[in-house]
C-alpha cells in the first residue's frame, strides 16, 4: 500500500438552502469584508444575490467581482487583484462553478503573496499566509471547493497552469444542491462527465492511496447513480444532491492523489481548439481506459461491481469494456461528441487532408505528453501512445 500524509480539509456543509448560512460562517471566521467572485452567468441566475444577502444580513461589507469567464486567465486574476487592492477584503468567497472558485484562489495567491500567477505554477509556491476562503459550488463538476489547486490559463500560450498550495485550500465549502437546479442542461452534462472522469482516473492513478480510494469509490457510486437521472429529470433534487456530493468526493480524491492520461489528452484539445473541458476529457476517457486496462483491469472490476445495476453475475466482457460501454452511453445521453471529427471545433480543412490531420494530431500529442498529469497515469504513456489514442479517437472505428 502506498504511504501517505493526508490533512482533512475543508469544513464541508451539505444541505438544501445552506447558502443562507454564508454570513454566519463568515462571522465565525471573524471576517468583516468579503470579496465575492462569481461569473456573470451566476449573477444572472440570481445565485450571487443569495450569497450577497446572507453576508449583508450579518453586517459584512460585500464587493462582487464578475469580470471572468470559463477557463479564467492570468488577466482575469490580475483584474480581480486590482479590485481586491481597492476593496481590501479579509475574506474571499468563490460562488459559482470551477472558474469562479479557481479565479478566487488565483486572486488570493497574488493579493496575499504578490507577483504574478505564473510564479505559483506548481506546488507549494505561496510565500505568506493567505486570506481565508469560502467556496460555494453552483455546478457539480470540478470539485475545486475541496482542492488546494487553482487552474489558471496563460492568456498568451493558453497553457493551463495548476497552481497549488495547502494555504490556498478553502476553509469552508458550502454544498447546497438547490444552487445546481438552475444549471443549463449542457453545463449539467459537461460538469457531470468531468466529475465521472475524476472518479475513474483517481481510482487507478499511480498516486492513489487508501484514503483517495475511499473518495474515488464513493464518488463513482454517487455519480454513476445520479448522472442519467439528472439528464432525464433535471428537477430531481435527490439526484442533484448525489451529483454534487459525488463531484465533491471526486475533488477530494484528486486532492489526495492525482489524475492521468485522459486529462493530459484533454488539455491540448481545450488549449489548441477551444473544446470545453468536460467534452474533451469525456471524449478521450474511453481510450485511456482501454490503454490502461492491461495494467489495472482488476481496478476496473472493482468499479463495475459498484455500479447501480450490477447484478452480481460477472460481466460478459472485460470490466474495462463494460465501463467504456456505459461511459459511451452517458456521452450519448449528454449529447456530447464521441469522436474528434464530430467536434464542432474540429477544423474542416484538416479533415479533408490526411497530412494536415496527422500534423494536427502530432501537435496535440506533443503537448499532451508534456502535461504534468500524464506522469500519474498507471501505465507510462509516451508521445507515440498519445498519438495512437488521438488516432483511435478521430473517427468511429
Ligand atoms: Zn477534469
Amino acid at each position: 500500500m502506498q504511504a501517505f500524509d493526508y490533512q482533512l480539509r475543508p469544513r464541508i456543509l451539505f444541505g438544501a438552502g445552506f447558502v443562507a448560512r454564508l454570513g454566519q460562517l463568515a462571522c465565525e471566521l471573524g471576517c468583516l469584508r468579503a470579496l465575492v467572485v462569481s461569473d456573470p452567468g451566476v449573477v444572472k441566475a440570481g445565485l450571487y444575490s443569495l450569497g450577497e444577502k446572507s453576508l449583508a444580513d450579518v453586517g459584512i461589507h460585500v464587493q462582487g467581482f464578475h469580470d471572468l469567464s470559463e477557463n479564467p486567465t492570468n488577466l482575469h486574476v490580475e483584474r480581480g487583484v486590482q479590485a481586491a487592492r481597492e476593496f481590501r477584503p479579509d475574506l474571499l468567497v468563490g460562488l459559482g462553478g470551477g472558474s469562479s472558485m479557481d479565479c478566487a484562489k488565483g486572486i488570493n495567491f497574488l493579493y496575499s503573496c504578490g507577483g504574478k500567477i505564473q510564479d505559483y505554477w506548481g506546488v507549494g509556491k505561496a510565500t505568506s499566509p493567505m486570506l481565508p476562503m469560502i467556496a460555494i459550488p453552483t455546478t457539480a463538476g470540478t470539485g475545486s471547493e475541496t482542492q488546494s489547486f487553482a487552474l489558471i490559463s496563460d492568456s498568451e500560450t493558453h497553457v493551463k497552469m495548476a497552481c497549488g498550495d495547502p494555504r490556498a485550500a478553502c476553509k469552508i465549502a458550502i454544498l447546497d444542491p438547490m444552487l445546481t437546479l438552475t444549471q443549463p442542461a449542457m453545463v449539467t452534462a459537461l460538469t457531470g462527465i468531468d466529475a465521472l472522469t475524476h472518479a475513474l482516473e483517481t481510482f487507478v492513478c499511480n498516486k492513489r492511496t487508501p484514503i483517495s480510494e475511499c473518495y474515488s469509490r464513493e464518488a463513482w457510486q454517487l455519480l454513476s447513480q445520479g448522472f442519467s437521472e439528472v439528464l432525464q429529470t433535471p428537477g430531481n433534487f435527490e439526484a442533484r444532491g448525489r451529483m454534487q456530493l459525488g463531484a465533491c468526493f471526486a475533488g477530494m480524491a484528486i486532492e489526495a492523489s492525482m489524475l492521468g492520461s485522459a486529462h493530459a489528452l484533454a488539455n491540448p484539445l481545450t488549449a489548441v481548439l477551444g473544446v470545453p473541458h468536460g467534452q474533451a476529457v469525456g471524449l478521450m476517457m474511453p481510450h485511456a481506459i482501454r490503454f490502461n486496462s492491461s495494467v489495472v483491469e482488476d481496478r476496473y472490476v472493482e468499479l463495475v461491481k459498484l455500479m447501480p445495476d450490477w447484478d452480481t453475475s460477472p460481466p460478459k466482457s472485460l470490466a474495462s469494456e463494460a465501463i467504456i460501454a456505459v461511459f459511451a452511453n452517458w456521452m450519448k445521453q449528454a449529447g456530447l461528441a464521441t469522436t474528434l471529427e464530430s467536434l464542432p471545433q474540429w477544423p474542416d480543412p484538416a479533415m479533408s487532408d490526411p497530412d494536415k490531420t496527422l500534423s494536427l494530431l502530432r501537435e496535440l500529442a506533443s503537448s499532451a505528453s508534456k502535461q504534468w498529469t500524464a506522469t500519474f497515469n498507471p501505465r507510462p504513456t509516451s508521445e507515440s501512445d498519445m498519438l495512437s489514442m488521438y488516432q483511435l479517437a478521430l473517427r468511429r472505428g
